[in-house]
């Protein structure tokens, strides 16, 4: 379904993904862990086409870019293909929380302002936040932000969902509603793919572990094989020092 195929980033010279390929079946779960600085987040930005890597394929879904030669128009077909989540919700401050999902349906799919308030209901209904429909960002918690931010992500039925450290800026009562949310999703094989050092989670929620190091996928596995028996010195090294 995803396919990454010998991916090269570098900033000024300094080389964040060093020949990365990663393949993501359909309706898998993917827990990407790694130190600070190994570019998880880069390797996200690259899979959202944020970022066009230096070198190397990027497939998803049946929507191919070929990074030595490529249009803006596939940039924007790859892009369509995924919806990102942040680490700090990104939602607009100035629409309610139903408008930040009806906003890209509206303006990007064409649809009428009626449908696009019924699919951002519905999606508002899945991650518990109804209620809240005509709210702010900012009379909202980082919990419920964040649930807005997962809905909007599902609004344009994305082929994957890429989450950057999705619990990290919230205060620690406001985890578990977050990640109850990505479980359903994962209940229902959405394709994810998770940045996060919340280990018990990723244990819970992972088909696959991907440790990253230096710009490279060190080892990859069964979460229970890399989290809790992994023999790589390099990986037992990161989990120490996590508790
Ligand atoms: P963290 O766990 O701290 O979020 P990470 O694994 O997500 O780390 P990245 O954010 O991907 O790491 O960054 C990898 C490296 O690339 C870092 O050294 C970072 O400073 C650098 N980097 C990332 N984005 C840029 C950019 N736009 N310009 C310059 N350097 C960048
Ligand atoms: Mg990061």
């Amino acid at each position: 379904m995803i396919e990454l195929r010998h991916i090269h980033k570098s900033f000024s010279g300094k080389k964040v993904l060093n020949n990365v390929s990663i393949n993501i079946a359909k309706g898998e779960v993917v827990v990407i862990i790694g130190p600070s600085g190994s570019g998880k987040s880069t390797l996200l930005r690259c899979l959202n086409l944020l970022e066009v890597p230096d070198s190397g394929e990027i497939m998803i879904g049946g929507v191919s870019l070929n990074t030595a030669s490529y249009t803006q128009k596939e940039v924007f077909n790859l892009r369509a293909q995924t919806g990102m989540v942040f680490q700090n919700y990104n939602l607009f401050k100035n629409k309610t929380a139903l408008e930040n999902i009806t906003e890209g349906l509206i303006v990007v799919k064409k649809m009428s302002k009626s449908a696009a308030n019924e699919v951002g209901k519905t999606l508002l209904a899945k991650v518990g936040m109804l209620e809240q429909a005509s709210q702010y960002p900012i009379t909202l918690s980082g919990g419920q932000q964040q649930r807005v931010a997962i809905a909007r992500a599902l609004a344009i039925n994305p082929k994957a969902i890429l989450f950057d450290e999705p619990t990290s800026a919230l205060d620690p009562e406001k985890v578990y509603e977050v990640l109850h949310v990505i479980k359903e999703l994962a209940k229902l094989k959405t394709t994810m793919v998770i940045v996060t050092h919340e280990m018990e989670f990723a244990k819970e929620v992972a088909d696959r572990v991907i440790f990253m190091a230096d710009g490279q996928v060190v080892e990859e596995g069964l979460p229970e094989h890399v989290i809790c028996h992994s023999d790589n010195p390099i990986t037992r090294k990161f989990l120490r020092q996590l508790t």
